[in-house]
């Protein structure tokens, strides 16, 4: 390469093993132009070098005042004061980075700037400083939120543009501060993070937003090395919609659609779980079941639309006449089953006679006619060892049958 004099005589900067270009300032002081370089420099810029001698700096380097170094050269060539700066420039999606760039002022103005290049760093650094580029690009164009936490301070130190938004808010708002404000907020203190990540999580965990609002997230967490330090990736999918659904689902297996009341199979569980109660604490439990008297009737006197609305009245009813601790359940087409939790026979036999009652002095308007109704219950007491569900309901249905054989509207127990 032909070396072009300097002004000055600096030291024989052209042989050293080091890269060396020299940029005289603009008139405005604002950027430079590329007088010189060295052979060094030349194999850290892959372009030929008529192209770039007279280019200006910031060409040349697209980024150049983005990573600072354009800031300290301007200084360098105002006070004259050497500097030394880290510097990183890109040029066609290529970074070259030059570690250790120095920077000093020649007499008629120019400023040589010697640093180590690119092609002096080992192996490992390039690897990772590709490494740190490729998760980058993956971080900004992926569709799920990342954030990367200092697992020691517990802090967030990058959040990905999906993260921002899921979190409503600026990037200045976010890195710097506590995972938990955002993060798992419930889990302070107790966050399996503080084992640096061993405990790994891959859970539904919750993501409060710079509103408060509480977001259901699918989260996991991967330890990842930068700058030789360990770190935590955690990545979130809002999972809101999925969520609602599920909900909708369980609500769907649990509650009858038309009543409100606990589906058959929800109440079965129910019962199950008091049963087993009852075994391990020895409270009295029991149940009655009811059944309306002449529904289809009413279905066919007044029509299938007055007869579901009696059954939505009748719960109703039934809702606002119960404890809070008793099970309402439907167990069939207009057949009830009420778990008294806590309750004898008598106690059951009471609040079910108080409940028919009630029901007998009730109506329900239906296109302003006014219905009403009258229902039969069987109430049987759980017996406790040797005693079972199915033989409960058993004698519960039992004593409703004899309810309706011995004229209906009224509350049966079991014979002895
Ligand atoms: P009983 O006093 O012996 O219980 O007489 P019943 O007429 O109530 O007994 P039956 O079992 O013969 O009739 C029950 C009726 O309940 C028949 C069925 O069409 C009606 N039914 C069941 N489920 C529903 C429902 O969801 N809506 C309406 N409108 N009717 C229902
Ligand atoms: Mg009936
Ligand atoms: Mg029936």
């Amino acid at each position: 390469m032909a070396i072009h004099p300097v002004h000055t005589n600096p030291v024989d900067l052209w042989s050293m093993n080091r890269g060396v270009a020299i940029y005289e300032p603009m008139d405005d002081g604002r950027d430079f132009i590329l007088k010189d370089f060295n052979r060094m420099a030349e194999e850290n810029v892959p372009i030929a070098q008529q192209n770039l001698i007279g280019s200006k700096i910031t060409e040349i380097f697209p980024n150049i005042a983005e990573c600072g170094l354009l800031r300290v050269l301007r200084s360098v060539s105002e006070d004259g004061v050497p500097r030394k700066h880290p510097a990183t420039m890109g040029r066609d999606n290529l970074i070259m980075g030059c570690r250790d760039a120095y920077m000093y002022r020649l007499s008629l103005g120019e400023v040589v700037m010697v640093y180590e290049e690119m092609a002096t760093q080992t192996k490992s650094e390039m690897a990772l400083l590709d490494s740190e580029l490729r998760m980058r690009a993956v971080m900004e164009s992926i569709h799920a939120g990342i954030v990367i936490i200092d697992p020691i301070e517990h802090l967030i130190v990058e959040a990905n543009p999906m993260a921002l938004k899921m979190i409503g808010a600026e990037r200045d708002k976010v890195v710097g501060h506590r995972c938990h404000q955002f993060i798992c907020p419930a889990e302070v203190g107790e966050c399996p993070i503080t084992d640096l990540g061993n405990n790994v999580d891959n859970a539904e965990r919750e993501l409060l937003n710079i509103k408060g609002e509480s977001i259901p997230i699918l989260k996991t967490v991967a330890k990842v090395t930068l700058q030789g330090r360990e770190h935590l990736l955690e990545s979130f999918l809002d999972i809101s919609q999925m969520k609602a659904l599920e909900n909708k689902l369980r609500e769907m297996a649990t509650i009858d659609g038309l009543t409100g009341t606990f589906s058959r199979g929800h109440l079965m569980e129910l019962v199950q779980n008091e049963i087993n109660r009852t075994l391990r604490y020895g409270e009295p439990l029991s149940l009655a079941i009811f059944d309306i008297d002449h529904f289809k009737k009413i279905n066919d006197t007044h029509g299938h639309q007055a007869g579901d609305l009696v059954l939505k009245g009748l719960c109703q009813l039934c809702k606002d006449t119960l404890r809070d601790t008793d099970v309402l359940g439907r167990i069939g087409g207009e057949e009830f089953a009420i778990l008294f939790v806590e309750n004898d026979l008598t106690g059951a036999t009471i609040a079910a006679e108080r409940l028919r009652l009630k029901i007998t002095e009730s109506d329900y308007i239906c296109e302003e006619t006014s219905i009403s109704c009258t229902v039969s219950f069987g109430v049987a007491q759980f017996y406790g060892i040797g005693d079972s569900l199915d033989r409960l309901f058993k004698r519960a249905d039992e004593a409703l049958y004899q309810a309706k054989n011995l004229g209906r509207n009224r509350v049966c127990q079991p014979a002895l």
